[in-house]
Parts: structure tokens; C-alpha cells; sequence
């Protein structure tokens, strides 16, 4: 009785190792915003306890205006990767207008002198708005730059970015928000080494208990190699939510193999910005 009891024990301890495991995972958040208009939600500090409270050990930064970028960026703190992305805009309303102002192209070749970007974005562009010329431009500049693109856009505008130049790097801002999983599959297997889909705010993944959805497991387990995480800390709100953002994330990547769920969380960005082999 007394060895059954403590076989007993041992089996629970090993079935707690991979949760406990998990748990820890390390998390880039590769869709933030530090935006300051004109002061941000959270100090430096408080962003800092925010991050280590989460385990998210690098970030795609970006900010409106790119202020909060570059306080990020020279904050230096060594138990965080800052990737650092040009933000098209300077105040919320260029969000509307951005791909026909050339005074915003001048805004990302000035960004650009800085010497440390690594992309452009997130930019919203939808439909045939995409056609424009200074898009064009921008897509260009990208690509003869190595930079990444980070387009919150539907799928016109994501066919119609590659089309002004196919060798175009971009990562797809929530994924489409609902396109359907079978249709993004298609877009992945279409773009190889070109397309990644940034999960915050897509629409599927889990039900409503919380277990992930057949469709979105069979995509992690084909496409680990292309997702990526990201809070999008849009608004306030978003900050204040931030633990419960991740907390999802945590929650559904249990759910999936180890191997899988570590390129999901930070091993896909960290591989795209050069930042570790694999
Ligand atoms: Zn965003």
C-alpha cells in the first residue's frame, strides 16, 4: 500500500513537469505599441515590471509617435531583445491618410538614419488604398533594406504588397482577424520565407472554454515555424490587460507539443531577427 501510494506520488510529479515547464516559457511580444500622446500609460519602470511579470524576454517595439521606440530602444535592458520598427505615423489620424502623404516617406527615411531598425510598421492599409504609389515606395525602400514589413491589412492589401514587390517580408498583424484557417494555410504555403502571421486579436483559435479549436491545432502543427505572438497595446486598456493577454496565450500553448509551442512564443522571432540559431 505504502510503495502503490508513493508510485502514486512520483507519476503526479512527472505529469506536473511539462505544465510547470510551460509556465516558463519565454514570450516575445512581436506587436507593441509604447505609444505616448502625449504621455505613455506606463513609465519605463512599469513597462519593465510588466515584461518580467510575464516572462517576455524581446519585442518588436514600435510607437506613435516613435518617441517611445526610442526610449525602448536606449533603455538597454539586458534581460530584454528590443526589435525596434519604424511607426508610419506621428499622430492617430495619419493611420487614415499615410499611403497617399509623402511627408510620411520622409518620416521613414528620417526614422530609418537612426541605424537600428529592423521593419516598418504595423501600418493599416486596406483594399485597393494599397495600389498607391507611395506604398509602392515603401514596400521598395523595405526590401532593398532588409526590413521586415508589419501590415495590419485584409487580403487584398497583403496580395497587392507583394505584388509591388514579391520579395517582400511581411508579417500579417492578426492574422487576418478571421480569414479563414484553410485560406491562411494557402497564403503560408503561397508566401514561404515571406509570410508570418501575428496572432493578437485572431478570431478562432480557441472556443470558449478555452481549449484550442481543431482548425488552429492542425495549423500550429503544420505552420509552428510561422506565428508569432504579440499583445498589441494599442490603447490603455491593453497595458492594463496585459497579464490577461498572455495568460490566453499560456493557456492554449499547453495545449500544444513543447516544440512547437517554444517556436510559437519566441523561437519563430527570435530566428527572423537573427537573434538565435535554431
Ligand atoms: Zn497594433
Amino acid at each position: 500500500m505504502k510503495w502503490r501510494l508513493m508510485w502514486i506520488a512520483a507519476l503526479a510529479v512527472f505529469a506536473a513537469v511539462p505544465s510547470a515547464a510551460q509556465q516558463r516559457i519565454e514570450i516575445f511580444d512581436a506587436h507593441l505599441h509604447y505609444n505616448q500622446e502625449p504621455k505613455p500609460f506606463y513609465s519605463l519602470d512599469q513597462v519593465r515590471d510588466v515584461f518580467r511579470r510575464n516572462g517576455i524576454t524581446g519585442i518588436i517595439a514600435t510607437s506613435r509617435p516613435n518617441k517611445g521606440t526610442h526610449e525602448l530602444v536606449d533603455a538597454k535592458w539586458p534581460e530584454l531583445k528590443v526589435v525596434p520598427f519604424i511607426r508610419p505615423y506621428r499622430v492617430r489620424s495619419d493611420i487614415q491618410t499615410w499611403f497617399n502623404d509623402p511627408t510620411i516617406f520622409e518620416l521613414i527615411k528620417e526614422e530609418y538614419a537612426r541605424g537600428y531598425y529592423r521593419g516598418i510598421g504595423e501600418f493599416h492599409i486596406y483594399g485597393k488604398s494599397a495600389q498607391s504609389d507611395w506604398v509602392k515606395k515603401m514596400v521598395d525602400f523595405a526590401v532593398e533594406r532588409n526590413l521586415y514589413l508589419h501590415a495590419h491589412c485584409d487580403e487584398e492589401a497583403l496580395l497587392i504588397l507583394f505584388k509591388h514587390n514579391p520579395k517582400a517580408r511581411i508579417i500579417w498583424a492578426h492574422t487576418g482577424f478571421s480569414v479563414a484557417p484553410a485560406r491562411v494555410a494557402e497564403l503560408l504555403d503561397e508566401h514561404k520565407d515571406a509570410l508570418w502571421g501575428e496572432l493578437s486579436y485572431r478570431g478562432g483559435i480557441t472556443g470558449g472554454d478555452g481549449k484550442l479549436t481543431s482548425d488552429w491545432r492542425n495549423l500550429f502543427a503544420r505552420y509552428s515555424d510561422r506565428f508569432l505572438l504579440g499583445s498589441d497595446t494599442w490603447i490603455n486598456e491593453r497595458w492594463f490587460g496585459y497579464d490577461t493577454i498572455f495568460k490566453e496565450y499560456r493557456g492554449w500553448l499547453a495545449q500544444i507539443p513543447a516544440d512547437q509551442a517554444q517556436r510559437i512564443a519566441s523561437g519563430n522571432a527570435l530566428r527572423l531577427f537573427g537573434l538565435r540559431r535554431e
